[in-house]
């Protein structure tokens, strides 16, 4: 289950996310960013490093369905 959510029109695309991610689950192309729920552990490493608060830790009781940003979305 995928207790991270990405708060929309907040990301800056600038990555860091991506590299502090020990499973290789955040996906940044061509300023659209995503987690794939079957490699996220919700470690939350993702969720303190962003500068944005982009992404939030949810409980299970709050979470959103889908964990995805489109361009559209961050206008
Ligand atoms: S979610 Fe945060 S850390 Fe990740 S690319 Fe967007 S602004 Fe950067
Ligand atoms: S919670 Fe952990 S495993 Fe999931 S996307 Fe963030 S850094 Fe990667």
């Amino acid at each position: 289950m995928l207790l991270i959510e990405i708060k929309p029109n907040s990301c800056d695309f600038c990555g860091c996310c991506v590299g502090v991610c020990p499973e290789d689950a955040i996906e940044l192309q061509e300023a659209h960013i995503s987690i794939i729920e079957e490699r996220c552990t919700n470690c939350a490493k993702c969720v303190w490093v962003c500068p944005f608060e982009v992404l939030l830790f949810n409980k299970p009781e709050k979470r959103r369905s889908g964990a995805s940003v489109s361009p559209e979305e961050t206008r």
